[in-house]
C-alpha cells in the first residue's frame, strides 16, 4: 500500500471515531484526501493587535499581553472560565466553556502570552472564547511564531466532533513530515518549466504551511492552475473524441420542407444572427461528426425559429427530431407556435408530457417507432426510456439549463448513432463558466434581437408607490395592452408563497373591478393552466397573476408591462426572464420590480443592477459576482465541477492560460502517449478510476 492510500485511521490523532467524522463529513478517507483537504485562509502570526484595535469584524487576531485575572463563574452547564488579559492599551476577556480544569492549570497570572482566536461578541462585550494560548518566553517572540498560521473550513458538526478548525491543523501538522519524497508530479517538466511552476510536493506542503507569503501564492498558483488544466484537458479531449470519433448523422439536403418553410410560411425574415447560427448549425450537421452545440441568445431573440429551421434541415434528410422544454406550459406553447408555423405544410407534429393520457401515450410511441411522427415536442417525459424513435437525427432541449447533466445525456442514446444535439439557453454563461463547464460544447451566440424592438423600460418601487403603479397599469391596459403580475414561490414555503399568491390575486381584482384577471401557478392542472394561458392569449383576460411558471418561454407580445412582487426574492437571471416576458413586440414595455423597504445589501444591488442594464451577458456577470460561481449553476452543475481552490470569478486569468496550454498540449500529443506527458497521463487515468463518472454536459 502506498502511503498516501493509507485509511485516514491510521494517522496518529485520528482512530476509528474520528475517520468516520472525517468520511461522512468531508469524504476525507486516505492521507492523500486529508492532503488535499486545503486551509481556506490563513492569518499572519506575525501581526500583533492592541487590544484597542479589536473590533468583531476582525476574524482571526494575534494579541500579546498579560493575564491579570482567571475566575471560574456559574454552576454546571454554566459554568465557564474567565481570564483577563491586558496589554498597554487595554483588557479583554478570553472565556471557556470546556476543557475549563486544563486551562486552570496551566495559565499563569502575570505571565505573558500570545492569544490566538476570533473576536465575538458576548454578553454586550467583545471577547474571545476558547483561543489558542501559547506562552511567551522571556524577551522572546520567537520566529517560531511569525508565520501564516492555517485556518480550516470546519462546521459545527465536525467542531462537536473535536474536529474544529485547530485540530484538523494539527493532523496536518502530523501527517506532513511523513510525505516527503511521497507526492508524485502530476504535469510535466515541460509545463512546469513554460508555466514557471513549483512542483506539486513544494506546492502541497507549503500551501498547508507556508514560510511566507510569497511561497504561499505560488503554491495556490501552481495548484489552481493544476485543478484548471486537468479539467480543460478532460473537457477538451471529450470534444476530441466526438469530433474524430463518432460520426454525425448527415443533414447535407436542404429539401422541400425547408424550402416550402423558407418561401411560404416564414413571417419575417431572419436576422443575421440566426442567419450566421443556422449556418454554424448546417455545418456541424454534414456527417463528419456529432453535433453538440449551445445556442446562446438573450430573451426574445428568436432561438424557437433557428430550432424549427434545424429541425426541417433533420426532417428533409429523413430523420426524425425533437424538441424539449423544461415546463408544461412551454412545451404546449412551442407546439403550438411550430403546428402554426408549419400550417399546410404535410408534417406530423406530436406533444408529449407528464400529463398525456396513457391511451394517447400508446398511440404516440407506436407512430415514433413506425416514423410516423415527424416532430415530437414535450417536457421530461420525452427522456423516459420507452419513448423509441425509428430515426432521431436532432434533439434540441431548450432553456437547457434547467436540466440535469445526466438528463440530457440520455437524449445520446435514444438513436444507435447519436443524434445531434442543440441545448438552447436564454441565460447567458458568463465565459469563464462557458469555458469550464461547457468547454466540451461549440458555442453560437444570437447577439442581436429581431428588429423594431424597444428597450424595456425597467423601474424599482416600493410600496408607497403602488398606487401611482396600479393607476400606470390602469392607463396601460386602457391602450388595450396585458400585464404579468409575478409573485414568488419558493419550493420550501409553498403554502406560505401560495397564500401571498392568493391575496394578491384578490386585491388586484379588487384593484381593477373593470379588467379580466387570470391566474396561473404550479399546482394547477395542466388543462386549467391552458385554460388560463390562453385566455390571456387571446386577450379576454388583461392581467395575468402567476408564479415563476411563466418565468421561461412565454411568448404574449401584446404584453407590455411585467410586474414583479417581492422582486428582491429573486435571483437576477430570474429577473431578466421574467422581464423577457414583455417587450416581445413593437410597443414599448415596461418592468415594475416592486420591493420591500428593507431588503439585503445584495438584494440591492441585483435590483440596481436590473434597473441598469438590459444585457443578459452583463447581467449575469454581474449575477457570478454577487453569487459565485457554484450557487450559479445551481447543485447538479457545480458538483460535477466540485473545484477545490479556484475560484471561476477571481481566476479567470489563470483558467484562461489553462485552457491554453491544454489546448496547446493536445493538439501536439492528442492522446498523451508522448513519454515526457506521462506524468499527466497517469495522473489522468488515476483520476478516471477514482470517479464515478463524468457525465457529458448534453
Ligand atoms: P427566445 O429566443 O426568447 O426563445 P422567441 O423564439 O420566443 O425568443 O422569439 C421571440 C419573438 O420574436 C417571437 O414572437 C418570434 O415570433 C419573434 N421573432 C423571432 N425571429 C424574428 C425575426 N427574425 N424577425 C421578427 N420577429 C422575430
Ligand atoms: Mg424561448
Amino acid at each position: 500500500m502506498h502511503i498516501l492510500t493509507t485509511p485516514i485511521a491510521y494517522l496518529k490523532g485520528v482512530g476509528p471515531k474520528r475517520a468516520e467524522v472525517l468520511q461522512s463529513e468531508l469524504n476525507i478517507k486516505t492521507f492523500e484526501d486529508l492532503i488535499n483537504y486545503y486551509p481556506f485562509r490563513y492569518v499572519d502570526k506575525s501581526k500583533i493587535y492592541k487590544i484597542n484595535q479589536i473590533n468583531s469584524n476582525i476574524s482571526y487576531l494575534q494579541l500579546a499581553g498579560k493575564v491579570t485575572n482567571i475566575e471560574e463563574i456559574g454552576i454546571k452547564k454554566n459554568k465557564r472560565l474567565i481570564a483577563n488579559l491586558k496589554d498597554d492599551t487595554g483588557t479583554i476577556e478570553l472565556i471557556w466553556f470546556k476543557g475549563i480544569k486544563w486551562i486552570k492549570n496551566n495559565l499563569k497570572i502575570n505571565e505573558n502570552y500570545l492569544i490566538f482566536g476570533k473576536p465575538s461578541l458576548f454578553n454586550g462585550k467583545i471577547n474571545i472564547i476558547h483561543p489558542e494560548v501559547e506562552k511567551i518566553e522571556k524577551n522572546k517572540l520567537n520566529e517560531k511564531n511569525i508565520k501564516l498560521q492555517p485556518i480550516y473550513p470546519s462546521s459545527e458538526k465536525l467542531s462537536s466532533k473535536g474536529l474544529n478548525n485547530k485540530s484538523i491543523g494539527k493532523l496536518t501538522k502530523e501527517l506532513i513530515p511523513k510525505l516527503k519524497n511521497q507526492i508524485q508530479e502530476t504535469l510535466s517538466d515541460e509545463i512546469i518549466k513554460k508555466s514557471n511552476l513549483i512542483s506539486r510536493e513544494k506546492a502541497l506542503l507549503t500551501i498547508h504551511f507556508p514560510e511566507n507569503s510569497n511561497e504561499l501564492e505560488k503554491a495556490i498558483y501552481r495548484l489552481k492552475f493544476e485543478e484548471l488544466f486537468f479539467i480543460q484537458i478532460e473537457l477538451i479531449q471529450m470534444k476530441l473524441v466526438r469530433q474524430t470519433k463518432i460520426k454525425g448523422h448527415d443533414f447535407s439536403i436542404i429539401g422541400k420542407n425547408f424550402n416550402d418553410f423558407y418561401k411560404n410560411n416564414l413571417p419575417f425574415s431572419l436576422t443575421n444572427a440566426q442567419k450566421n447560427v443556422l449556418r454554424e448549425i448546417r455545418k456541424d450537421c454534414n456527417g463528419n461528426y456529432q453535433m453538440n452545440r449551445l445556442l446562446q441568445g438573450d430573451v426574445g431573440s428568436g432561438k424557437t425559429l433557428v430550432a424549427l429551421m434545424s429541425i426541417l434541415m433533420a426532417l428533409d434528410n429523413g430523420f426524425q427530431a425533437c424538441l424539449m422544454a423544461p415546463t408544461e406550459i412551454l412545451a404546449y406553447q412551442h407546439f403550438e407556435t411550430i403546428c402554426n408555423l408549419l400550417k399546410s405544410m404535410n408534417i406530423n407534429t406530436n406533444i408529449l408530457t407528464g400529463s398525456t393520457k396513457s391511451k394517447n401515450r400508446k398511440e404516440l410511441y407506436e407512430k415514433l417507432l413506425n416514423g410516423e411522427t415527424n416532430i415530437l415536442i414535450g417536457t421530461h417525459a420525452l427522456i423516459e426510456d420507452k419513448v423509441k424513435f425509428k430515426n432521431l437525427g436532432l434533439v434540441i432541449i431548450d432553456e437547457q439549463h434547467r436540466f440535469g447533466v445526466a438528463q440530457r445525456a440520455k437524449m445520446w442514446k435514444k438513436n444507435i448513432i447519436p443524434p445531434h444535439i442543440l441545448v438552447m439557453t436564454a441565460t447567458p454563461i458568463p465565459r469563464t463558466l462557458a469555458m469550464t463547464l461547457y468547454g466540451d460544447l461549440d458555442i453560437s451566440v444570437i447577439d442581436e434581437l429581431p428588429p423594431g424592438r424597444k428597450e424595456i423600460k425597467t423601474f424599482w418601487k416600493t410600496d408607497k408607490n403602488r398606487l401611482s403603479v396600479f393607476e400606470f397599469i390602469s392607463k396601460e391596459i386602457k391602450k388595450d395592452k396585458q400585464v404579468y403580475i409575478v409573485y414568488p414561490l419558493i419550493e420550501e414555503s409553498q403554502k406560505l408563497d401560495y397564500k401571498d399568491l392568493m391575496d394578491g390575486y384578490e386585491s388586484i381584482c379588487r384593484a381593477f373591478p373593470k379588467s379580466q384577471v387570470s391566474i396561473l401557478h404550479g399546482k394547477m392542472k395542466s388543462d386549467a393552466k391552458d385554460f388560463e394561458m390562453n385566455r390571456f392569449i387571446n386577450k379576454e383576460t388583461q392581467i395575468m397573476v402567476a408564479t415563476t411558471v411563466i418565468e421561461v418561454g412565454v411568448n404574449v407580445p401584446n404584453a407590455s408591462i411585467m410586474v414583479i412582487e417581492s422582486a428582491e426574492r429573486f435571483g437576477l437571471s430570474q429577473l431578466h426572464q421574467l422581464r423577457g416576458r414583455v417587450g416581445r413586440g413593437a410597443d414599448q414595455s415596461y418592468c415594475i420590480m416592486m420591493s420591500g423597504n428593507k431588503i439585503s445589501e445584495d438584494g440591492k444591488k441585483r435590483l440596481q443592477t436590473m434597473v441598469a442594464s438590459n444585457d443578459g451577458f452583463e447581467i449575469s456577470e454581474a449575477d457570478l459576482k454577487l453569487r459565485g460561481a457554484g450557487d450559479l449553476m445551481g447543485t447538479q452543475q457545480s458538483g460535477a465541477l466540485n473545484l477545490k481552490i479556484s475560484d471561476l470569478v477571481k481566476d479567470n486569468n489563470i483558467l484562461k492560460y489553462a485552457r491554453h496550454i491544454a489546448t496547446e498540449l493536445l493538439e501536439e500529443d492528442p492522446n498523451l502517449g508522448k513519454e515526457k506527458n506521462r506524468k499527466i497521463l497517469d495522473f489522468i487515468t488515476n483520476k478516471k478510476k477514482n470517479k464515478i463518472e463524468w457525465s457529458r454536459i448534453s
